[in-house]
């Protein structure tokens, strides 16, 4: 099942966008199907969760942490991934890069912008995002030495209206144009847009990473 999930998946998907596959709370086993299957990037947002399952799995695997990371948990996370796509506080940008610099360590990030209507939802505004922006721009052995800005990531409105869903992808593909034209980082290019249930539209909106996870293995229990 998760094997002709994945291939549906795959037959609509642009190849140049990269698929994360977002098997959090599901079994090693499942994620052996889809790796059987030929997938080699898996998304995982609990650090423990993450932590216990990396040592199980082949090593080859390219795991983006997708989730809201404590800064008294990063050395669960920070040696495995090959992308954190969920910095959401200047906090725990500050401590990413000094774990980094401690451990000799240069980490692939996303900014999170704060998208969707609801308030609850961690990430940044605009603003916070082209402060930080302006302090990476030229200072390679400054504030942020071991840190990589790689691009965006964002969740829409959790929302069954679909114009809502693509005004916030409009919106951050637009963010997204500004910030290439302002400050021109050569190795800002991803755009982490589009979950199951939106991830045509995200498409639509530039991105080069979708992260799906029960379009593939199927719903969650929580
Ligand atoms: C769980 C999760 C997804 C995948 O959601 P689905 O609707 O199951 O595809 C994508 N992004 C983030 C940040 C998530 O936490």
């Amino acid at each position: 099942m998760v094997r002709d999930n994945l291939i549906k998946v795959y037959e609509e998907l642009p190849p140049e966008v990269k698929l994360v596959a977002v098997s959090k709370f599901h079994p090693c086993e499942d994620i052996m199907e889809a790796y059987d299957a030929g997938q080699r990037r898996f998304g995982e947002n609990r650090p423990q969760e993450f932590a216990s399952k990396v040592p199980q799995l082949p090593s080859d695997i390219e795991w983006h942490f997708i989730g809201h990371l404590q800064t008294n948990k990063l050395k669960m996370v920070l040696p495995y991934a090959a992308i954190v796509e969920s910095i959401d506080s200047r906090h725990l940008l500050d401590a990413v890069q000094k774990w980094g610099s401690e451990n000799g360590k240069v980490i692939d990030v996303l900014l999170e912008l704060h998208l969707g209507a609801e308030e609850t939802k961690g990430g940044f505004s605009e603003l916070e995002i082209e402060d930080i922006l302006s302090s990476a721009n030229g200072a390679a052995e400054g504030e942020f030495s071991h840190v990589r800005f790689r691009g965006l990531m964002g969740m829409a409105t959790n929302t069954d209206d679909m114009t809502v869903v693509e005004a916030d992808f409009a919106r951050i593909e637009a963010f997204k144009r500004h910030l290439d034209a302002k400050f021109a980082l050569p190795d800002f290019t991803e755009l982490s847009i589009g979950m199951s249930g939106d991830w045509p539209i995200a498409i639509r909106h530039g991105a080069t990473i979708v992260r799906i996870g029960t379009a593939i293995f199927g719903p969650r229990s929580y």
